[in-house]
């Protein structure tokens, strides 16, 4: 008798398991298509392992729910919380795997969509890891050209693609091209003429036709990426490095184009820097970039909640990518954290800054959201009844 009840109990464990998964395959469901109305802004955390940096046997704060992927937990002063984004990837997680949550929007970049993916985080979080990657295992950056050239390569004949790059970093809301004779010079953002939005006047923006012309601007822009900081006398984590991909297309047949622009974005470090270690030049530095990710995390929460006015002037990052941020555009905000101990606070900082960026607030379409309720519930009803 004893072993019937067990196996009943058991056979109602497994019921209530495959309800369970299936509820939350539903909940995802509805919140995808809830994102994708709200504009199409998806925040993802990845974990990284932990690294000889971390010291010896290092005290691991971050665990992850055993059947949902979009929940993490971090122990912190005696409590346990926990945040949900869209995606968590814990530190096993290969390059590949992250790629593959990232390739649908660079299809959609080559399909005509802006496209902008930020890599946020304290310095030493695996940001240019999951952006570059080491030579032998890339990053996004390798990847999503690849795919871009693979994209164009099945479209052709009836669709001919040119593709063009530019790289660039903001430092202490200064934007330098790292493709131009001075990386030190300092360059401006303008309006165009005919009001079709925004440009940087002087900046190299390069044609590249394959993988191999991508590595040498990617390594050119390395060097004077280093050479800058060397002679500003700063670490290249102190400034946000952006490179943007520009896919034109023209259909064979009715010379219909499409344009889509992949901003990919390695962010300054986001530690807080206490003001009694900071020398002058190091404290400015931390306050600018402080007031550009804020102002980030401020335009993406007014996108993601379709609020009016969207603060884009608040910040050169924001401005200059006012155009891939609003109107058709998809945004990825990779937030990167440490699963050490001794980085607990930067880590809940983070994923507190991912958690607001994730909150849709329904707030302002009240009335309407009411009376959709009521026409779901009555549906409900009858689908009920019948
Ligand atoms: P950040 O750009 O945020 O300052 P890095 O990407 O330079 O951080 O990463 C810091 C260190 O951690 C580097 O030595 C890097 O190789 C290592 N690291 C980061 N992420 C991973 C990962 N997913 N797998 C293995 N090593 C990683
Ligand atoms: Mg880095």
């Amino acid at each position: 008798q004893i072993m019937d009840s067990i196996k009943e109990a058991a056979d109602v464990n497994v019921e209530l398991l495959h309800r369970y998964q299936k509820e939350m395959r539903l909940r995802k469901k509805y919140h995808n298509e809830l994102v994708e109305l709200k504009g199409n802004i998806r925040v993802m955390c990845r974990i990284r392992p932990a690294i000889d940096q971390d010291g010896p046997e290092p005290e691991n704060i971050i665990s992850f729910d055993k059947t949902d992927d979009s929940i993490i937990n971090v122990a912190y002063r005696g409590s346990k919380k926990i945040f949900e984004l869209d995606h968590i990837f814990k530190p096993n997680a290969t390059q590949v795997e992250v790629f593959h949550e990232v390739g649908n929007l660079i299809t959609s970049c080559v399909d005509g969509f802006n496209v902008c993916i930020f890599a946020y985080g304290q310095t030493g979080s695996g940001k240019t890891y999951t952006m570059e990657g080491p030579p032998d295992d890339h990053g996004i950056y390798q990847r999503s050209l690849l795919k871009i050239f693979h994209e164009i390569e099945e479209r052709k004949p009836h669709w001919n693609y040119q593709v063009f790059v530019s790289l660039t970093q903001i430092y202490n809301e200064s934007l330098h091209d790292l493709l131009g004779k001075d990386p030190m010079a300092k360059l401006d953002i303008k309006q165009k003429k005919d009001g079709s939005g925004l440009y940087v006047p002087n900046l190299n923006i390069v044609e590249v036709k394959c993988v191999k012309d991508v590595n040498n601007i990617l390594e050119e822009g390395g060097r004077n990426r280093t050479t800058a900081a060397t002679q500003a006398n700063v670490v290249s984590s102190r400034s946000h490095a952006l490179l943007c991909v520009e896919v034109i297309g023209t259909n064979a047949n009715n010379t219909a184009t499409s344009q889509g622009k992949l901003n990919l974005i390695d962010l300054a470090g986001s530690e807080r820097v206490s003001k009694s270690g900071a020398d002058g030049e190091r404290l400015k530095e931390a306050q600018y970039i402080n007031k550009s990710l804020s102002a980030l995390g401020d335009v993406i929460h007014a996108l993601r909640n379709k609020i009016a006015h969207i603060p884009f002037r608040n910040s050169k990052l924001t401005y200059l990518l006012k155009d891939s941020l609003s109107g058709n555009s998809k945004t990825l905000m990779m937030v990167q954290a440490s699963p050490a101990e001794k980085n607990a606070s930067e880590t809940m900082c983070s994923l507190s800054f991912a958690q607001r960026l994730r909150t849709i607030a329904l707030g302002a379409a009240q009335k309407k959201t009411e009376s959709i309720v009521d026409v779901s519930i009555k549906q409900n009803k009858n689908a009920y009844y019948r």
